[in-house]
């Protein structure tokens, strides 16, 4: 766990000593859970969100994108559920005065015993090596078996609790747990609480006219109401999908870490529209395709899993997360959910409006369902930036950080170093600067040695370092040192853009899906 915490802390502050995220109104010493972008760190979550648009979008002929604004008709939130249901069970610790959500609390509990599972796996592994059998080891082992029958037992009075909405018996399963505040170990708690994360404001000049408008607390919603909009100007059949990517809002009752949970973030959404009774194989071809986009970033099959929802979402008849191995371990990452027709349905109601299709083939109009995939652009960005923060040993005896970020992902694809800052080398930098600004996000640096520059590239995530050097005047060549193996090798001027094109092309990726 220390060395856990230890990576966490880590990360944190090398987001902000190489300008990817800053704390929110610094000055003023923050807002809680609030982040900002800074120059490296917009470049990279922009370069996430087409990544996500050109494998969603521009390659599906079907899946067609949208903008909706963040705020909306009140009414649609009455119609999603969110103003009766977008709950959080809290509680709060009455002697450290910290808060907490409940289901957060009990979850973690039950993922320390998982933890241990896999401890237990690990050294097996280790021991009984290429006859290591893990189903056989699961089934028969005392231990782990007494610690599944534990998990599934906290499973299931967990989705009671939360589907009867039994306040009583979420707290009396904390307290039966035995589970602590993680701040100061003090079981002195307060009872549960429902509390809705919604942000209110108000559209109007004068208190009497002003109407009680919210912030989104998810883009979906912006989806289902232009729905037939769509549907209609884009001639679209089904099956077909909308996407979109945007802010979201959520008074967040804890949110401690970073920007895996915080109060304003973006999400990138997408509804794929389907026939009643296809929703179970859209399903599952949507988890497919969804994870095979996150392997596509090589960023190791490993720190990936499924976690099926015991607990549905009363619109949901399939649910299941994509979960990473992020610092603190495995959470969510994406989501992607059956809906059914519950949304378009609600919103036919509330509306009095037909949100329905024509079938053609089938000659009859019918509600669609809806399968949803739905990822939360800044988790991504911590999932990408947490893994390629790496501490490497040299054989020289010194260790280098460097931000192993795919490349396609990386803000500046390549850094121009003249070795002297004298004798015309860097106007011959600049000029190349001048020919690949074009095609790329390229970085001039000529302070300091080279070595010292490179470690810097290294860690900003620079994939490429580009080297100027006296030869260079003679032979119009340059050395480019690739940031992971470190490897130098001398190229003509003319074959850069090509070099780098080759290694950061989207379609280079996203063709390993
Ligand atoms: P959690 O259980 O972690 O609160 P959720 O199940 O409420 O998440 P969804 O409503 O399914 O999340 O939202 C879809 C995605 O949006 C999530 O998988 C996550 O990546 C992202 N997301 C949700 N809430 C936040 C937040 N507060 N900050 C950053 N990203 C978020």
């Amino acid at each position: 766990m220390a060395k856990q915490e230890d990576q966490f802390k880590k990360v944190l502050s090398h987001a902000k000593e190489y300008g990817y995220v800053f704390q929110s109104s610094e000055i003023y010493d923050g807002l809680s859970a609030v982040y900002d972008y800074a120059q490296n760190g917009v470049e990279l979550k922009k370069n996430i969100r087409e990544y996500w648009w050109k494998a969603m979008v521009q390659l599906h002929e079907n899946i067609v994108g949208i903008d909706a604004a963040i705020l909306m008709h009140p009414t649609t939130w009455k119609a999603s559920g969110h103003v009766d249901a977008f709950n959080d069970p809290l509680i709060d610790n009455k002697d450290s005065k910290k808060r907490y959500r409940a289901d957060v609390l009990v979850e973690d509990f039950r993922e320390k015993i998982n933890q241990k599972i896999e401890k237990d796996i690990t050294k097996a592994k280790k021991r009984f090596g290429d006859a290591f059998n893990e189903e056989e080891f699961r089934a028969t082992n005392q231990n782990v078996i007494r610690r599944q029958k534990q998990i599934d037992e906290i499973s299931a009075e967990l989705t009671r609790v939360q589907e009867e909405s039994d306040l009583v018996g979420f707290k009396q399963l904390i307290v039966d747990l035995g589970i602590g505040c993680p701040a100061s170990g003090s079981k002195n708690w307060t009872e549960v609480k429902q509390f809705n994360l919604m942000f209110g404001t108000q559209i109007g000049a004068s208190a009497e006219n002003s109407t009680q408008v919210y912030l989104r607390p998810e883009t979906a919603q912006g989806i289902f109401v232009n729905f037939l909009n769509v549907q209609k100007t884009g001639r679209m059949k089904i099956p077909f999908g909308i996407a979109q990517t945007g802010k979201a809002f959520r008074n967040e009752i804890v949110a401690r870490q970073f920007i895996f949970r915080m109060r304003e973030f973006e999400q990138m959404e997408m509804q794929f529209f389907v026939k009643p009774g296809t929703q179970k194989q859209w399903y599952e071809q949507w988890k497919e395709t969804r994870l095979k986009w996150h392997l596509s970033l090589g960023m190791g099959a490993e720190n990936y899993r499924f976690h099926d929802h015991d607990k549905l979402a009363h619109y949901a008849d399939a649910a299941a997360d994509i979960e990473f191995n992020f610092p603190f371990g495995f959470k969510e990452l994406e989501g992607i959910h059956s809906r059914t027709d519950f949304d378009l349905s609600q919103h036919e109601q509330y509306s009095g409006k037909k949100l329905q299709y024509f079938d053609h083939e089938e000659n009859k109009s019918y509600v669609p369902y809806v399968v949803e995939t739905s990822i939360g652009l800044d988790r991504m960005f911590l999932a990408v930036f947490s893994n390629s923060l790496q501490e490497e040993a040299l054989d020289n005896g010194t260790t280098r950080t460097v931000l192993k970020l795919p490349a396609v992902l990386a803000p500046f694809k390549a850094a121009v170093l003249p070795l002297v800052k004298k004798d015309g080398l860097p106007e011959v930098a600049k000029k190349i600067i001048e020919d690949l600004k074009w095609d790329f996000n390229v970085f001039y640096d000529e302070k300091d040695a080279v070595g010292k520059r490179y470690r810097r590239q290294d860690a900003a995530g620079t994939p490429f370092c580009i080297t100027v050097d006296h030869d260079s005047l003679e032979d119009n060549s340059v050395t480019i040192r690739h940031r992971d193996t470190m490897d130098q090798k001398r190229v003509k001027i003319s074959d850069l853009k090509e070099i780098i094109k080759q290694e950061v092309d989207v379609k280079t990726w996203l063709q390993k899906m």
